[in-house]
């Protein structure tokens, strides 16, 4: 494979004649991820795609190193639109290409809370330089590194204009015929609980074939997978949204594959607040990315969201990570009082975890001063509190409280100040009113506010988060997905939740940290763990998505009942299982049927295999990160899928080993 120079920064000149029609290639470093992009008609359209290389036979009498190796397009995007109204210009017509700026961008930087803590980062450059009839400039910026695509506009001051607002845009995807889709639909605003939706808390449609309704009508939310048949697999998302834009979603398709680019709803923050983005010129969009390859490898382990950001603070603390228990996921409303929260204090100090949350209700129900006492218990077992908040002010009616302390900068501080005083590692700030720019602003001002205070910040009831791992180095991890406490909820999302554990690393989790507060080992899932709804899952099927789904902070669902009545070797797990890793690798698996994941923390590497399927399966897994015939401690669920059980194995000569999972069960692998 040709390993081009890694010239940094290097730009050279091209201008080209406005009549050009003829596509202008990008293609990664390792030359086999493509962009070309065209303006035709005055129209700016970008096309998308992977270039297979396939060998010739070398000719009679020649020797073997003659052989031939052509590459070969494989089109995984069509012709699709660029472009955005704003209210100086309309750059979606009438559009001439005035000239092109190719370079190349590199960058090794620590990502310390997901996937993968060293990155290096190398892309192909090309800016697009357009204008309108009227002379307006808009610049499109593509990077294309081994299997990505980021791009977004660059809008230049415009006289002297420098304040615009971005209406809409026409940026689309174009799928091709046959395309099936893995997407989740936006929903209405102002539905749901206590009218606090939308908040990314909606059911997938899995291998869905195009075109396809929306659920709501009101399109899709990011980030999309899709199969193209044996041509492989593409993920769509954005990244690098702040409080300087709103964050966006995927329309409906047209009957012709189209989606584009959808603004906030209307109703989004009770009606309050603009649909568009507020820019100073100049200016940068959000970046829109695409992660494409013959299988989902790239998909899983993709940086993309993160290469393409940077930090916009620095941290005034070293943050850390922790494993939290968390007494409202099983014990809900009723816990939130000072006897229970002492308990599950003193349950992550038994467990040797770093941290406690409190969750919502403790105002009313504890109030400040005894707050104080439990922060102080805390100090004395050696545990850190996470206290919960909501978020509103003024959006919606959910009624949880701390409440009307975290909308405004004064009293916003004066809490943080009061938590800082007292030790408190973090907050999870709840019910959020959606992807508006005032949204994000608030999101922004948070997270900005509580690094002062050295506090760090989970969000719940919430957009996704786009890059802010990197962006915001206190920010932790968002829900914006169907999380664990619909299990407490609804036996439904108990029947369902194999399967979608084995969709969100593929997708929700794959771009970014997902606050889903798992590994429940209760069977039956009620304070006294003879009621509620059950769990279909297997216990070694709960210990791997500790594995599985990322977030550097981890809201456990352990309880005290699990410390009595579970196997040692579960709990010696969860004791063990760390929520920070420096790889990840994808090894095998289909959106929510399995997966077959290795993440490794230090020297050690953890491989999860889960069974989503309504049958046994067996995986013949080789396992390079291990030595040939090493032993590994191997977590398994026993023949029945009811028996866990921890023995040791060894694998072959050559690092591999056989293993079968029955349904909703699963196997872990470590050393
Ligand atoms: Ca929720």
């Amino acid at each position: 494979m040709r390993k081009l120079p890694a010239i940094i920064l290097l730009s050279l000149c091209t201008a080209l004649t406005p009549a050009l029609a003829e596509p202008v290639r990008v293609l990664s470093p390792d030359g086999l991820t493509y962009v070309d992009v065209a303006v035709d008609n005055g129209r700016a359209t970008y096309s998308a795609g992977y270039r297979r290389v396939a060998s010739a036979p070398a000719k009679k009498g020649k020797r073997a190193a003659a052989v031939r190796t052509d590459t070969v397009d494989v089109p995984m995007l069509e012709a699709s639109p660029l472009g955005l109204s704003a209210t100086v210009a309309d750059w979606t017509e009438s559009l001439t290409l005035t000239g092109v700026e190719r370079g190349h961008a590199s960058d090794t930087y620590t990502l310390r809370t997901i996937k993968q803590s060293a990155v290096s980062y190398e892309a192909n450059t090309a800016v697009f330089h357009l204008v309108d009839a009227h002379r307006h400039n808009l610049d499109v910026e593509f990077q294309v590194s081994n299997s990505n695509i980021a791009f977004r506009y660059r809008v230049p001051q415009q006289g002297e204009t420098a304040a615009i607002v971005v209406g809409s845009e026409a940026t689309g995807f174009r799928m091709p015929a046959g395309t099936t889709a893995f997407i989740c639909p936006q929903s209405d605003p102002m539905i749901g609980w206590k009218r606090t939706k939308p908040s990314y808390e909606e059911e997938y449609v899995l291998d869905a074939a195009l075109p396809i309704a929306s659920k709501y009508g009101h399109g899709w939310t990011f980030p999309c997978l899709f199969r193209e048949g044996d041509k492989g697999w593409m993920l769509i998302s954005e990244t690098g949204v702040s409080s300087d834009y709103c964050a966006s979603h995927l329309s409906d398709v047209t009957a012709d594959g189209l989606f584009t680019i959808a603004f906030p709803m209307e109703g989004e923050n009770n009606g309050f607040g603009s649909t568009g983005a507020q820019m100073g010129l100049p200016a940068a969009t959000p970046w829109r990315t695409i992660t494409l390859g013959t299988t989902l490898k790239p998909i899983v382990e993709t940086t993309i969201t993160w290469d393409v950001v940077r930090p916009l603070y620095e941290p005034v603390l070293p943050y850390t990570t922790a494993r939290n228990t968390w007494s409202w996921i099983v014990w809900q409303d009723a816990s939130i009082v000072y006897a229970d929260q002492m308990t599950f204090i003193d349950l992550a100090a038994k467990l040797g975890w770093e941290g406690c949350l409190i969750d919502g209700g403790w105002l009313t129900n504890i109030g400040r001063e005894r707050m104080e006492l439990l922060f102080q218990h805390c100090r004395e077992v050696g545990v850190r509190p996470w206290v919960w908040y909501n978020s509103n002010g003024g959006w919606n009616d959910a009624p949880q409280c701390a409440k009307q302390c975290m909308h405004n900068p004064i009293v916003r501080k004066r809490e943080m100040a009061w938590l800082m005083e007292n030790g408190v590692q973090g907050i999870k700030v709840d019910f959020f009113a959606g992807d508006k720019q005032e949204t994000m602003r608030l999101y922004e001002a948070i997270l900005s506010d509580a690094n002062d205070y050295g506090l760090q910040v989970i969000f719940h009831g919430c957009t996704l988060p786009r890059g802010w791992e990197r962006m915001y180095p206190n920010y932790v991890s968002s829900e914006a997905v169907l999380a664990s406490e619909n299990l407490i909820f609804s036996q439904h999302f108990c029947d369902l939740e194999a399967q979608n554990a084995c969709l969100h690393p593929y997708v929700r989790n794959a771009v970014g940290s997902m606050e889903f507060g798992g590994t429940l080992l209760q069977r039956r899932l009620n304070r006294s763990a003879d009621g509620g709804t059950t769990r279909r899952t297997s216990d070694v099927f709960e210990l791997a998505t500790a594995v599985a789904f990322q977030s550097s902070v981890q809201n456990f669902a352990l309880t005290p009942h699990d410390l009595e009545h579970q196997p040692s070797f579960e709990i010696d797990f969860m004791r063990g299982v760390p929520t920070i890793w420096d790889e990840t690798r994808y090894i095998d698996g289909y959106p929510g049927r399995d997966l077959v994941l290795a993440r490794r923390h230090g020297d050690n590497w953890y491989v999860v295999v889960m069974n989503a399927a309504a049958t046994a399966k067996t995986y013949n897994l080789e396992l390079p990160m291990f030595q040939p015939q090493q032993q590994l401690v191997c977590l398994s669920d026993g023949a029945d899928g009811r028996m866990p059980t921890q023995t040791m194995v060894r694998l072959s000569k050559h690092s591999a080993l056989t293993v079968s999972v029955q349904p909703q069960c699963a196997v872990v692998l470590m050393k």
